[in-house]
């Protein structure tokens, strides 16, 4: 018998199964894949999810990835630039990284591993397993045929956005955005880059960074009515794309690509209730979005250190472990809910208003504005406290401009 069983096994499941286990808890994660292996995915991690994972103890395996720090970045809108460093965490942390999902994903699983968690890769999770309304446990199929239940307190759903867990729990969805963008990325070699570059136009957006063997992923987004035309031909869309960035263009004409492209319409947006009687949901399982933003990871290792606390207490005997996933439901809510919105908002890729652009240009030219706006992003900065009429007047007054009305 365990103390929790996750289904998934890379950002928010090992992140969670770490923390757990390194509270003593008996842990069991299974994975249908077997690791190394790549995901559909950026792999942008904001300040923000750094800090995390400096809690988690993996700072220093992040920096040996391979894929630098970025201390700054850069959102062109076309007649003005945003470009610095955000405001760093609470413990300091200012760097984001962008390592391939191929070597980070088996660093958090090994961390896990080590501190006691037990894996089970190439393990395939088909259903719940019920005494009544309660679960206690999960139904699974290993690659080579091996039938098991797997007995536990806790099952956690950390199985992505199509979540099996969560169908089979009858999770209720909510807050939902319909889908707004459809992207395709590559990788490129060559071409050079030394911060996030963000790039915002109407009807497109844009994202270069620096990756793992010297790489650079660079991503293209339209509206999502476009998918159909996008992917006759993504070739001539994409680079169609890029040449409206001329400083972007201008080092993708000697780059080379490497590998193909990879492209979804997937982006729709929801919230799935975060957990019932004997059952949770942690990551994309539980909290869906658009990527432009790219909060996925971040967000995972968040609710995972979340959902943790709240496990430790209910499973540990400090409190009822149904109290505490409700707390952990609301807490997870809270806390994505500003994020979400002004995800949503962006995906709309729409100009923005005469006042946002005022304000933004504003930000510009503040290098002070530019470190909080930037950290919205980077998940050290409350988007409201930004947004705050004084706020927003005194960086217009900074910028000599006239107040909104
Ligand atoms: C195009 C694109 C770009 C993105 N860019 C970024 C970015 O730059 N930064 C960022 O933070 N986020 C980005 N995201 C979002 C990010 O990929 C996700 O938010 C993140 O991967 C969620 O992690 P997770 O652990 O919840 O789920 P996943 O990474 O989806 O992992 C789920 C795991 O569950 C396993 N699983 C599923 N079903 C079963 C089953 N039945 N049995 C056993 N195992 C199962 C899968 O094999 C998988 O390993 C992007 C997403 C897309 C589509």
């Amino acid at each position: 018998m365990y103390d929790v069983a996750i289904v998934g096994a890379r950002c928010a499941g090992s992140a969670l199964a770490l923390s757990l286990a390194r509270h003593g808890l008996k842990v069991i994660i299974i994975d249908r894949t077997r690791f190394p292996s790549d995901t559909m995915s950026g792999h942008y991690i904001h300040p923000a999810g750094v800090s995390a994972l400096r809690r988690l103890g993996l700072r220093e395996d992040l920096e040996r990835l391979g894929s630098p720090a970025l201390r700054r970045m850069s959102i062109d809108f076309g007649s003005f630039t945003i470009s610095g460093a955000p405001t760093p965490a609470r413990d300091g942390t200012v760097d984001s990284f962008a390592p391939r999902r191929w070597a980070f994903d088996p660093v958090l699983a090994e961390a896990a591993v080590a501190v006691g968690a037990e894996l089970r890769e190439a393990t395939n999770f088909t259903r719940l397993v019920f005494d009544g309304r309660q679960v206690k446990g999960i139904a699974t199929v290993s690659t080579s045929g091996r039938v098991e239940d797997v007995r536990a307190r806790l099952v956690v759903g950390a199985d992505g956005k199509r979540s099996r867990v969560a169908a089979q729990a009858g999770a209720r969805v909510y807050d939902t955005v319909p889908a707004r963008t459809c992207t395709y990325y590559a990788y490129w070699k060559d071409l050079p880059i030394d911060r996030a570059e963000l790039y915002v136009r109407d009807g497109r957006f844009a994202v270069a960074l620096p990756t793992n063997e010297g790489l650079t992923f660079l991503a293209v987004a339209w509206p999502v009515d476009r998918f159909g035309a996008v992917r006759k031909d993504v070739e001539t869309a994409y680079l169609a794309a890029v040449c409206e960035l001329p400083s972007l263009a201008d080092r993708l004409v000697s780059a080379k690509r490497v590998g193909r492209f990879t492209g979804t319409a997937d982006t729709e947006g929801f919230f799935r209730e975060a957990a019932g009687p004997g059952w949770a949901l942690v990551g994309d399982a539980g909290y869906h979005k658009d990527p432009i933003t790219a909060q996925g990871m971040t967000d995972a290792f968040l609710h995972a250190e979340l959902l943790s606390e709240c496990v430790v207490d209910g499973l540990g005997g400090a409190r009822n472990i149904d109290a505490a996933l409700m707390t952990y439901s609301q807490r997870r809510d809270a806390l994505a809910k500003p994020l979400y919105d002004m995800t949503a908002e962006l995906a709309r890729l729409s100009s923005p208003s005469p006042e946002v652009a005022a304000l933004l240009a504003a930000v510009a030219v503040s290098p002070g504005a530019t470190s909080e706006f930037l950290g919205i992003m980077a998940g050290t900065v409350h988007p409201q406290e930004f947004f705050a009429a004084p706020n927003v007047e005194r960086i217009l007054e900074l910028a000599g401009r006239p107040k909104a009305a």
